[in-house]
């Protein structure tokens, strides 16, 4: 008889592989090694933050779900997004995040909770918040699934350029905020982390492989230690992933496999 695991999900937005690689990132490093993960994931075109993100949680690319800049569009012919399919199953979600553009990701009425802050700290460094809220809020309230957005990798990444200091520091200090969130929370969670792209000088948004390659991580009970995931992965795959983790059929639009172990 095996329970039901709770998955949690950051994102650390505009992580490169190489990125993650460089900087200082002992979370990450623990996950990878008591998990599964792969560096040659591929996101989708326009390598955006919110089409990404569309597609990562309605499990379907841009050319489907129709939102093809960072400004959200009601969708034509609706796709079911992942929060959507939790909260229709019975189960409980919760979005943390620091970039609003991000609301209309779950429909109204699918998430248990939501927090959205800005940079309150004006230092550049907002990611400690939602840590600060996921790791308070999460301890009390067990949800099946939760999202963690950390923005501050890509706002570094607009200003110094990506594979910068500044920029390897930021990926340094979301390494620290999951961390913090983990320490909070009861060790046999399903711990997933990855990116929406990558970037390069101080850009991203095109399909060259500095920006369409990102990093997938998955650790926890059943998921076997220092496995290299060999199969190609795409950032639709994820959706399925964590629906299937949590026993919920994905939808027939959902385009992805599930990463299975
Ligand atoms: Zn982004």
């Amino acid at each position: 008889m095996t329970e039901r695991p709770r998955v949690i999900l950051f994102l650390v937005d505009g992580m490169r592989p190489d990125g993650l690689l460089a900087a200082e990132t002992p979370t990450l490093d623990r996950l990878r090694a008591a998990g599964a993960h792969t560096l040659t994931a591929r996101t989708v075109m326009p390598s955006m933050t919110l089409p990404c993100h569309a597609s990562l949680m309605l499990g379907v690319p841009p050319e489907r779900h129709g939102i093809t800049t960072n400004v959200w569009t009601p969708q034509v012919r609706p796709v079911p997004g992942l929060f959507d399919v939790l909260a229709a199953a019975g189960l409980t979600t919760a979005f943390f995040y620091n970039w609003e553009e991000l609301r209309d990701l779950a429909r109204p009425g699918a998430l248990h909770a939501a927090f959205m802050v800005k940079d309150v700290t004006g230092d550049g460094t907002p990611d400690s918040e939602v840590a600060r809220l996921a790791a308070g809020w999460l301890r009390d309230h067990p949800v099946d699934f939760a999202f963690v957005y950390l923005g501050a990798t890509d706002i570094a990444g607009h200003a110094w350029g990506w594979m910068s200091e500044p920029y390897l520091a930021a990926i340094s200090h979301a390494d620290r905020c999951i961390g913090d969130v983990l320490a909070a929370l009861p060790d046999d969670l399903t711990v997933i982390v990855t990116s929406d792209h990558g970037g390069h000088d101080q850009t991203h948004g095109t399909d060259c492989p500095e920006d369409m390659t990102t990093p997938v991580i998955l650790s926890g009970p059943g998921i076997p230690a220092g496995v290299s995931i060999e199969r190609p992965v795409q950032i639709t795959d994820l959706a399925p992933t964590i629906a299937r983790l949590l026993g919920v059929p994905a939808p027939a639009e959902w385009i992805g496999s599930p990463l299975t172990f």
